[in-house]
């Protein structure tokens, strides 16, 4: 299902899909697992397709699987995913998270540090993002989710830093680790450091998703969030105006799927 090719516009946005295998002291930990034989690369790829993804799309190279040119998911992660995953029904759009999300009480306060060399206008757009998120439920009554710029990298969650690379990526974001915390970064590709400031908004609102558990709206990956339009027998087909889609907009506020999907994940509990 090619639910994107309304949406190109200027590049796509990039996510790293759990690098980071880390697991709580409190877990045995678990012999690591890669891929070395064909069979298991293929059994892999198997499952991308059953996901959503097309074969010819999914590139296996240095213990890391790459879908669509821009998600990483190292092949430790995705035999922990086959274990744990029963398989999906038929592939569905709207929205998607990840296995992990941030727990309680972490998601009142996610402290992002912004290194010192990030230029103005991103900071400016870390800043715009974090409001948006922050007051993306109006009265505050029913989602429960904070964030707030650190000074102190010590005293930070997230690091926010600048790279280069010249690729097709204008940001990208770990997920959240499987003992709950937030994504440990966004890397912002200076190479886009000419977008307009709409565009910079979006870009880190959408990276900010990915910190706290989104995956891509128009993309079949991860676990589907049921209820996004309650009132609809059958969920829209595509959200073309979702934050979390894989290509960047200008910013123009989130939809009622990103708010409904956010309340499901982080619900303010009176
Ligand atoms: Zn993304």
């Amino acid at each position: 299902m090619n639910t994107k090719h309304y949406l190109k516009k200027v590049s796509l946005l990039s996510c790293i899909l759990l690098l980071s295998s880390i697991v709580s002291s409190c877990k045995k930990e678990e012999a690591t697992t890669i891929p070395n034989a064909q069979d298991e690369i293929a059994s892999s790829i198997a499952y991308f397709v059953k996901q959503g993804f097309k074969a010819e799309d999914v590139v296996f190279k240095d213990g890391k699987f790459i879908l669509d040119k821009d998600i990483v998911i190292s092949a430790e992660e995705v035999a922990t995913r086959i274990k744990n995953e029963t398989a999906p029904g038929s592939p569905q759009t709207e929205h998607w998270r990840h296995n992990y999300i941030v727990k309680n009480p972490y998601h009142k306060n996610i402290r992002l540090y912004i290194e010192p060399n990030v230029p103005l206008d991103w900071k400016t757009a870390v800043q715009g993002a974090i409001s948006n998120w922050n007051n993306m439920d109006g009265n505050g009554l029913n989602i429960e989710l904070g964030m707030s710029i650190s000074g102190s990298a010590s005293a930070s969650d997230t690091r926010v830093f600048m790279g280069y690379e010249n690729a097709d990526w204008i940001a990208r974001a770990y997920l959240p680790t499987s003992n709950g915390r937030p994504g440990v970064s966004i890397e912002i590709n200076s190479k886009y450091n000419g977008l307009i400031s709409s565009e910079k908004l979006f870009a880190i609102t959408h990276e900010l998703g990915h910190t706290i558990g989104f995956n891509h709206t128009d993309q079949n990956v991860g676990i589907f969030i049921q209820g996004t339009y309650p009132w609809q027998t059958t969920p829209p087909l595509v959200d073309p105006n979702s934050v979390m889609n894989s290509v960047v907009l200008s910013w123009n506020g989130f939809t009622t799927g990103d708010v409904q999907a956010t309340k499901i994940l982080y619900p303010r509990i009176l």
